[in-house]
């Protein structure tokens, strides 16, 4: 019988030293030293043995049993430890990998051409301010020389706001020009006035290639004593250079605006052909690019300016229409698509 356990633990010792995972462990324990074992089923016989016999029998069988167990939490240790350095290794973050490539986000090109013209304008002295985009009617036209029955008011198809609180209806728009920052920049400041007012306006009108209903504009104001019509073109000339290249030309042309007068419109020799003629200038040699003029007397006494003593100019361009001509593009709608090809050219 003590031969029988010593062989059984030899057997039993080289079996878990091959042992490889917990699973088979468990088998191994079952077997070895589980109920049904034979380990177990040695000591059950012990009290059948002679008295003499029992001690030492029992001692050694005792001892299989206890080196059997200690070996296989030993084994189980080592076991688990692997395992847990696999899973360790299979979640390894390896640092060294490359990146993906993080997509860069950029300017879209409205926002560059209004930089651009801003800019050209801030050197000039020219401070920026923003309005806001619901109006009132008197900011929008009454106080812009354009009353009510005006057939001006024909020109701008207007987007009214619904009011409440006691406010009549047809008093509050959408701005349909910026123009009406005029009025609340000559009512705040006294002159000397230099601004320029980027930002968004809207009109009822059809989309197509050339309109869209919500669109920029970019109107400049410049009051003081002594302004002349030579200032304004002298102003806008040095626009047209900063923003279309230093040999451009310009072109003043008599134009109508109610709260203007005299009124211009000016335009600039066709940069791409150079004023012989092609598709952009439509053949003429000549891009018209904004309206201008001195402001008009009567708008200069709604804001309390004497115009005997004040005189100023006026102007508003599209920055949508300064990029298209700028960049050769011939859709209006295509600044509103978030197409990535297009706008990915103007990095
Ligand atoms: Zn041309």
């Amino acid at each position: 019988m003590i031969e029988q356990l010593e062989e059984l633990k030899t057997r039993a010792l080289e079996e878990l030293a091959r042992i490889q995972d917990l699973d088979r462990l468990e088998e191994w324990r079952i077997t070895y030293l589980g109920k049904r074992s034979e380990l177990n089923q040695i000591l059950r016989g012990i009290g059948t043995l002679a008295p003499a016999d029992r001690r030492t029998v029992g001692q050694i069988a005792n001892d299989v049993k206890s080196v059997l167990e200690g070996e296989s939490a030993a084994r189980r240790a080592q076991l688990e430890q692997i395992a847990r350095e696999a899973e360790i290794a299979r979640e390894r973050v390896d640092v060294t990998l490359p990146p993906r490539p993080i997509a860069r986000g950029q300017c879209h090109p409205l926002s560059l051409i209004t930089e651009e013209i801003v800019a050209a304008f801030r050197a000039l002295g020219y401070d920026v301010v923003e309005g806001p985009e619901v109006e009132w009617d008197k900011y929008n036209f009454e106080m812009l020389n354009i009353p009510a029955e005006h057939p001006a008011r024909d020109v701008w198809d207007t987007f009214y706001v619904k009011t409440t609180d006691g406010i009549p209806q047809g008093q509050v728009v959408l701005r349909t020009h910026t123009s009406p920052m005029q009025i609340r920049v000559m009512q705040a400041r006294r002159p000397p006035i230099r601004v320029i007012v980027p930002g968004r306006a809207y009109r009822y009108e059809a989309t197509d290639a050339t309109h869209e209903s919500e669109f920029y504009q970019i109107e400049g104001l410049a009051v003081d004593e002594h302004i002349t019509m030579a200032d304004l073109k002298g102003t806008l000339t040095a626009f047209a250079h900063a923003v279309f290249g230093p040999e451009r030309r310009t072109r003043f042309r008599v134009d109508f605006f109610p709260f203007v007068e005299p009124g211009a419109e000016m335009a600039i020799d066709c940069h791409a052909c150079r004023g012989s003629g092609c598709r952009i200038c439509k053949n003429t040699g000549w891009i018209e690019i904004m309206g201008a003029g001195m402001v008009h007397p009567k708008v200069l006494e709604g804001v309390g300016y004497d115009p005997a003593k004040y005189t100023g100019f006026a102007f508003g361009m599209g920055p949508e229409r300064v990029a298209m001509l700028k960049y050769g593009i011939d859709d209006i709608r295509l600044f509103k698509t978030n197409d990535l090809r297009f706008l990915q050219q103007f990095r």
